[in-house]
């Protein structure tokens, strides 16, 4: 039996073998579905164009290590996006030089049921694993499926996964297609299409239109924002925020980064009315704030909007229907396009709920875990153990990124996956 059995080898979940490794806990499985393991979706992109979000001296993976990661890459890329291939290359070797050993699984998880005190993993491929402790850190999934028509997932010209190769695969030449979503994962998409897919134009179209903004330059602003004595309400939070930006005379997402570290301890006190408000109304402009375009990217979308090669619009998807090498695309406004592909762009689907994958089911289904109240993954608590049924926490039973949405609400970007990565393999640790 291992002592630890980590499902999903992405960020989260090779960060939490490293810090048990390197706390001699080295009884250790990791199962990954996609092999190999170090990259999960974001860092598993083969294209040099794809970039991190946040300059290499921010991106160490330890945060008692600020330097660690520009140490690995190389001093001169400090102030540099680098990309994000490179960061699943220095994930993967700070794996292999973590002492001890450890066993990968390069298959998928689709069962999990209690078993002698421990927990029994099935694989697709027929294997169990029997682990004392299992971390579900299973990342985030794709989109949600686009409702304009029926059967979409069969189409030829649909792609509902914006990372898969299938999104960014050659097109016919000069070939028109629609991004549904102006997210990060759109313009990644976007630029690949026009630079190495052979597309001729892209139309990118979302609910509002917005666009993620370019990242700052300017110096970090200071520590401004305490939790403890933070409003309990958005409106007043939000006139909180604005007050600062006023009296700073800086630029909002210079005082926005000063509260990052903040937000999960105010989202965890905001009452549910808040966070459901939040989600309803602000949550859609905090991510076009929050998630950042790489500065070199941000240049180069606005090079081919400016070249015409990229539309930008607001408004929903009406219908779309097969049409002579492709589809016809039909806007809410009546405006009718006729694409060779549409991608599905919209962002990862939090609502484990719609799902339907065995193991979540299986997890839910046998009461080990339940869905978080907002439809943000699975309800954990502080120490990120799985709550039950009933409302108890579930043994040795564990969930890190993604899944732990609804209790922290910052858990995808590394400077915070550092931290909770860290935590929860020092809890384990603790509890082992
Ligand atoms: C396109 C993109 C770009 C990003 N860029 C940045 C950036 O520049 N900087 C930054 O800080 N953050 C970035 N992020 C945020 C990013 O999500 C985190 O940094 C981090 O990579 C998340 O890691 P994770 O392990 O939680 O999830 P994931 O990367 O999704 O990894 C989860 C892993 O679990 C595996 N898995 C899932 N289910 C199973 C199963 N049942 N059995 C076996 N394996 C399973 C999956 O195959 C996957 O490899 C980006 C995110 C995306 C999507």
């Amino acid at each position: 039996m291992f002592d630890v059995a980590i499902i999903g080898g992405g960020f989260a979940g090779t960060l939490t073998a490293v810090h048990l490794l390197r706390a001699g806990i080295t009884n250790l499985a990791l199962i990954e579905r996609r092999p190999p393991v170090g990259r999960g979706v974001a860092y598993g992109t083969h294209s040099e164009q794809h970039l991190l979000n946040t300059p290499a001296g921010e991106m160490s993976a330890f945060a008692d290590d600020p330097n660690h990661f520009v140490e690995w890459l190389g001093d001169s890329w400090w102030a540099h996006f680098a990309p994000r291939r490179r960061y699943g290359d220095y994930v993967a070797a700070m794996l292999a030089a973590a002492p001890g050993g450890w066993r990968g699984f390069d298959d998928e998880a689709v069962g999990l049921l209690p078993e002698d005190g421990g927990y029994r993993v099935r694989l697709r491929g027929g294997t169990i694993v029997r682990a004392r402790r299992v971390v579900l850190a299973i990342g985030q999934f794709p989109p949600a499926p686009l409702k304009p028509m029926a059967g979409l997932e069969e189409r030829p010209w649909y792609v509902d996964d914006p990372w898969s190769e299938a999104a960014v695969a050659p097109l016919p030449p000069g070939g028109q297609a629609l991004l549904v979503g102006t997210g990060l994962s759109a313009v990644d998409v976007a630029i690949s299409l026009l630079d190495d897919a052979g597309a001729g134009h892209v139309v990118m179209a979302s609910r509002n239109g917005r666009l993620p903004m370019p990242q700052l330059t300017t110096a970090p602003y200071k520590d401004w924002f305490h939790p403890d004595t933070a409003p309990l309400r958005l409106s007043q939070l939000l006139r909180q925020f604005r007050a600062e930006v006023k009296r700073s005379g800086l630029d909002a997402r210079a005082v926005l980064d000063a509260m990052r570290p903040h937000v999960p301890a105010i989202w965890q006190r905001l009452p549910w009315v808040e966070r459901r408000r939040f989600l309803r109304h602000l949550r859609s402009r905090w991510e076009a704030v929050r998630n950042r375009l790489p500065q070199p990217t941000a240049a180069r979308l606005a090079e081919l909007r400016v070249g015409g090669f990229i539309t930008i619009m607001a408004g929903r998807v009406a219908s779309l229907a097969d049409a002579p090498g492709g589809a016809l695309v039909t806007l809410g406004d009546g405006r009718e396009l006729a694409v060779a592909r549409v991608i599905n762009c919209t962002g990862p689907d939090m609502a484990y709920r719609r799902i339907n994958h065995p193991l979540i089911l299986d997890v839910v289904g046998t009461g080990l875990g339940r869905w978080e109240p907002l439809g943000l993954g699975l309800d954990v608590d502080e120490d990120y153990r799985l709550i039950d049924d009933d409302g108890a926490t579930t043994p040795g039973l564990y969930a890190v990124g993604a899944p732990t949405k609804g209790r922290f609400w910052e858990v995808n970007g590394v400077a915070e996956l550092r931290l909770h990565t860290r935590d929860l393999a020092a809890r384990i640790k603790a509890d082992l």
